[in-house]
């Protein structure tokens, strides 16, 4: 429409696109406060050995407790932080803070079970990459063992020869190594066996529907067998319901992640559950 009421209309000046950059910089300056002032929070929510019914992990989720806007979920900042390459310094107090708090339950004596961190595009194509990550692990002395990596098939594929070489030089130095989001984004499957992964995680969009759609079914009973084929965990996303939960059991898929065994969990009461053992049976509160 703007173009064809020519060239000096005032469509650039709407209001309401004013109103939307004047928020994105709004956003990026709390940000840029928020990583000086300490106000990101980590969530931690449970992995769950299908079978056995036992944690197996724990992924951790970033929180950002706005002091005017309360408590920020990722999808209202890391788009945000993406594009402005706030996500770097953001990303590596993630993977610092995880390490540094995982190393401390497990001094406590507490269980340790592996956390997974999520890496986006930005982080993980940034030169000084993997010396953060060594650098991280030396400094807060976690074996590498207990740390994962989760990675979207999109970043993995958008350099797939270069992808390849950070993921090799990431499983030298100890780490577990995930695909997230799985289905999602397009994967060549001669890559996809290629790469080292440990863990391919099933987009949760194919988990909501599994118990009553043939063709989200037929899907994830595929992924499923490939994962396995490919002597990956098989980790299902978004898990709800009882109904999905039977039919990711009876298709043997390993772990589940979702609402249905805990919502993500605040340091102090992961901590609690953590100190309980590894047994979650019952959903636990935000
Ligand atoms: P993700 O890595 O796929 O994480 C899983 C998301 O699903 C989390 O949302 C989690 O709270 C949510 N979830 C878990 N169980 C269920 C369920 O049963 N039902 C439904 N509907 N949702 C469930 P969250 O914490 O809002 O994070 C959203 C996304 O933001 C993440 O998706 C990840 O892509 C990104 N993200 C989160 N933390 C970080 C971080 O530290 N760094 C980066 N780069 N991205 C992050
Ligand atoms: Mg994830
Ligand atoms: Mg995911
Ligand atoms: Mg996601």
């Amino acid at each position: 429409h703007a173009k064809a009421r020519g060239r000096n209309n005032c469509q650039l000046f709407r209001p309401e696109m004013n109103t939307r950059a004047v928020q994105r910089q709004f956003i990026e300056s709390g940000l840029r406060r928020a990583l000086k002032q300490g106000e990101f929070l980590l969530y931690y929510q449970p992995k769950i050995d299908l079978h056995s019914g036992t944690m197996t992990g724990a992924e951790a989720l970033i929180r950002w407790q706005d002091p005017q806007l309360g408590l920020m979920q990722p999808a209202q900042f890391v788009p945000i932080a993406e594009e402005s390459g706030l996500i770097v310094p953001i990303g590596r107090w993630v993977m610092r803070e995880a390490c540094r708090q995982l190393k401390a339950w497990q001094d406590a004596g507490l269980l340790a079970v592996p956390v997974s961190v999520n890496i986006s595009a930005v982080e993980f194509r940034h030169k000084s990459f993997l010396e953060g990550v060594a650098l991280i692990l030396s400094e807060t002395g976690l074996s590498p063992e207990l740390l994962e990596l989760e990675l979207t098939e999109s970043i993995l594929m958008q350099d797939a020869e270069a992808s390849a070489l950070v993921l090799t030089a990431l499983k030298r130095m100890g780490m577990q190594l995930a695909i997230d989001d799985f289905g999602t984004g397009y994967s060549s499957l001669s890559y996809l066996k290629r790469f080292p992964i440990d863990t391919l995680k099933i987009d949760q969009s194919f988990v909501h529907d599994v118990a009553t759609d043939a063709d989200d079914a037929t899907i994830v009973s595929a992924m499923i067998g490939m994962g396995r084929s490919l002597k990956q965990r098989v980790v299902a996303e978004g898990v709800e319901t009882l109904e999905q939960l039977a039919f990711l059991r009876a298709h043997q898929c390993h772990d589940g992640q979702g609402f249905q065994f805990s919502q993500p969990l605040c340091a102090e009461d992961f901590r609690r559950l953590l100190g309980s053992g590894t047994r979650v049976t019952t959903p636990h509160s935000q």
